[in-house]
């Protein structure tokens, strides 16, 4: 049995029955027929559905946005904003996915040789809690859109959104079996990564479970594609805009209770311009109110669970306890955290070592801008990064070197459809999003004639 429980008051919201293995079996069945059929479809036909999911998303946006919030705790305004970058994602799939996926002639020998992209089967997509649509769809656009099927197991905390989705999709007039969200305990993840209809899975959550699934995909033989944890660096260099640098470095922060893959984690100082940074940074994280997400005014929600908040309370005192100062935060209610400012973070502490999932900022002093690259890059992670300067020639160098999967100069750190987005080192493997996500789970396949 799954509980939902709101995060801000510990109410519960709704319980759910897990499926055992004979029902799981039957979704299996249900997902090897849907696809006999959904792989010969038009690249029309995915559109015209997809556009209605669309249209079906805005049209019933407040419901879908309040039980996010109610669920796993972001406010309100970070629930709608995330369903419009998901429809907006769901456009970018529907116009853009033949285009993708369409034949390329190779000129050889032969009298034709070209290479067409083909759909394998169902790609189970393990999810994560923190953006409960948004992941979703990441993952599942583009296999619907690329002709395979899709099987959802989210995170229990947010069973209601996994429900929701596949409601929606059935809604929208998607034939039984391409999208199933199924409800089950993780043990009964190996039988459907074994099953011979499903020939990939995608994961985004914890290195733990990364390493636990992939190891259960090379075991059977399956593609995988790990988006994981990160410790980004936020890199500020002299000659950075700082009214401009702190303002998203509280946003990168502190958005979404501080839970996102992607959020600036160690933001990494030029001693030169240390004192003003600090100062600007401690009045924007004071400002924050924190309290229900469901009201206006409050910019900071709680966090997703207590388990959640404990642990990154127990980090902060480590990390305090090895000589880390704490300039403002460091509280805790339940699930309600105060955003935090941690100074004098250094290598071996949990605030530069770990991934620090929750709304503490660690700040780290360096003297050069080598020093800087050296200590961004000094991390298991490499998922995202960003640079603040204003000049760009410097800011693309500092980019080239810095060891992740994206880096952005002067702005937010964020996933976009149009590009391309992962990780490396301990922050997985594989792309999603844009043509290279599209990619991932389709079979390349040559044809020769001669
Ligand atoms: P999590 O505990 O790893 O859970 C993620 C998903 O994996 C859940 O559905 C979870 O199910 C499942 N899972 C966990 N252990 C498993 C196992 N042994 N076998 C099969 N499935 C397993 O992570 P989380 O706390 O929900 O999410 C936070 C983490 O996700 C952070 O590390 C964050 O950085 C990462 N994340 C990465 C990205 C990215 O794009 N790189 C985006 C968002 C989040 P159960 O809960 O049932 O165990």
């Amino acid at each position: 049995m799954f509980k939902s429980v709101h995060p801000f008051d510990q109410s519960i919201v709704a319980q759910y029955d897990v499926l055992s293995a004979a029902e799981l079996d039957k979704c299996l069945e249900t997902s090897a027929s849907a696809y006999r059929h959904w792989r010969k479809t038009s690249f029309e036909h995915r559109r015209e559905l997809i556009l209605t999911v669309a249209g079906l998303l805005r049209k019933n946006k407040e419901k879908y946005a309040r039980l996010m919030t109610l669920e796993m705790g972001k406010l309100l305004s970070e629930s709608t904003i995330e369903l419009e970058k998901t429809i907006r994602g769901c456009e970018y799939y529907a116009h853009h996915a033949e285009d993708f996926l369409r034949d390329e002639i190779i000129y050889t020998e032969a009298t034709k040789s070209f290479v067409t992209y083909q759909p394998t089967g169902a790609i189970l997509g393990i999810m994560p809690w923190n953006f409960p649509f948004w992941q979703v769809f990441r993952f599942a656009l583009p296999a619907l859109m690329a002709g395979n099927v899709a099987l959802l197991k989210h995170a229990p905390n947010v069973t209601g959104c996994a429900l929701a989705i596949a409601a929606l999709f059935k809604e929208a007039g998607f034939p039984d079996g391409v999208l199933q969200s199924l409800v089950i305990d993780v043990d009964l993840v190996e039988r459907i990564i074994a099953s011979p209809v499903v020939q990939g899975v995608a994961l985004t959550g914890s290195e733990y479970a990364g390493s636990q699934v992939a190891s259960l995909a090379g075991k059977h033989i399956k593609k995988s594609v790990l988006e994981l944890g990160g410790s980004d660096p936020f890199i500020i260099l002299s000659d950075a805009n700082l009214d401009k640098t702190v303002k998203v470095a509280v946003q990168s922060r502190m958005q979404n209770a501080g839970q996102s893959c992607i959020a600036a984690k160690r933001f990494i100082v030029l001693e030169s311009i240390r004192e003003e940074f600090m100062e600007k940074f401690e009045r924007g994280i004071r400002a924050l109110k924190q309290g229900d997400p469901f009201q206006e005014g409050i910019t900071t929600g709680p966090m997703a669970r207590i388990d959640l908040a404990e642990k990154l309370e127990q980090q902060l005192q480590k990390c305090i306890d090895a000589g880390a100062k704490l300039i403002v935060g460091g509280t805790r209610s339940g699930c309600n955290f105060t955003p935090t400012l941690l100074d004098n973070v250094k290598q071996g502490m949990p605030a530069f070592e770990e991934e620090i999932f929750g709304p503490v900022a660690s700040v780290v002093t360096v003297k050069t801008i080598e020093e800087a690259i050296d200590v961004a890059n000094a991390s298991r992670y490499g998922l995202g990064a960003s640079v603040w300067t204003e000049d760009l020639k410097k800011g693309e160098q500092v980019a080239r070197l810095i060891e992740s999967g994206s880096v952005f100069v002067n702005s937010l750190m964020r996933s976009d459809a149009r590009l391309p987005f992962g990780g490396i080192k301990k922050s997985g493997y594989g792309r999603e999003l844009s043509l290279a996500g599209i990619r991932e789970f389709v079979n390349t396949k040559t044809i020769s004639l001669t």
